[in-house]
């Protein structure tokens, strides 16, 4: 395993959830840590748990659907710590009908976060990652970029075209020393599925599982590849009626 000293990491969507986890974890194993998002306050939050942790860390309000944001969170790390070597394509959206109800506006809007930012984000880094000839992308993608959850159309397509998205990527830039991984999680207990009905919080994967995962791709010996995308999900279902 390798430490992540002197590694510089971006983390979308940090401020809560799965992403802070992530943050933290990252942190403590070393990294400098750039975490964005909309609002200032929780990411200012989590900057100082990161902070209090021993960790040094920058807090970009920024929305990862509007390309100058994202240009603008990615020269902000470059300023602050001189290099960017990891991204975690986190910031993520819920939202969903069966098509044929499908609000429009719902729909662009879980594209918009969902699908574009990563694409955005990704867009913006992987020149200088190809430059170093080092880089590492992780997705937060889903169970829902796997199987296909009727009623749910927009957001398993939004995850169903991440997956591809960093499957392009990867394959693009193989040869320039950069790894991509796909982390595809089950149910999570995060805000995101706060008001979801009948889930079972305690049988739910905590944030920390997710980022244990996370942490193990980032430092995995350089010999260790893997198939894509990766799942990660309950030992039993916790929807209470499924
Ligand atoms: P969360 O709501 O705590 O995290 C989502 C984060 O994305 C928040 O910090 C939010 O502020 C940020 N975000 C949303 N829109 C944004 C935008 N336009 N610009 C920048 N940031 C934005 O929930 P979470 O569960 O931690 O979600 C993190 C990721 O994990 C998401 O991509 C989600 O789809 C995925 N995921 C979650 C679960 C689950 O059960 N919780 C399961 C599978 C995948």
């Amino acid at each position: 395993m390798t430490s992540l000293n002197n590694q510089t990491a971006l983390v979308t969507g940090g401020s809560s959830g799965i992403g802070a986890a992530i943050a933290l974890a990252l942190a403590r194993e070393g990294a400098n840590i750039a975490i964005t998002g909309r609002r200032l306050a929780p990411l200012e939050a989590t900057l100082a748990q990161i902070e209090a942790a021993g960790g040094r860390g920058l807090a970009i309000q920024a929305d990862v659907s509007i390309a100058a944001d994202v240009q603008r969170m990615v020269d902000t790390t470059l300023q602050r710590f001189g290099a960017l070597h990891i991204v975690v394509n986190n910031a993520g959206v819920g939202g969903g009908d069966h098509i044929h109800q499908q609000n429009i506006e719902d729909w662009d809007r879980v594209m918009a976060v969902n699908l574009r930012g990563p694409f955005l984000v990704a867009r913006a880094a992987l020149p200088l990652m190809r430059a170093q000839k080092q880089g590492h992308i992780i997705a937060i993608s889903s169970g829902s970029g796997v199987d296909y959850f009727v009623g749910n159309g927009a957001y398993g397509v939004s995850k169903h075209a991440l997956n591809a998205l960093h499957e392009f990527i990867r394959r693009e830039n193989e040869d320039f020393g950069i790894k991509v991984d796909t982390i595809c999680p089950g149910f999570v207990d995060t805000p995101m599925v706060a008001d979801y009905p009948d889930l079972n919080l305690e049988k739910c994967l905590t944030v920390e599982d997710v980022a244990d995962l996370a942490l193990w791709l980032l430092t995995r010996p350089a010999r260790v590849n893997l198939g894509a995308p990766i799942r990660i999900r309950p030992m039993e279902n916790p929807k209470k009626t499924p």
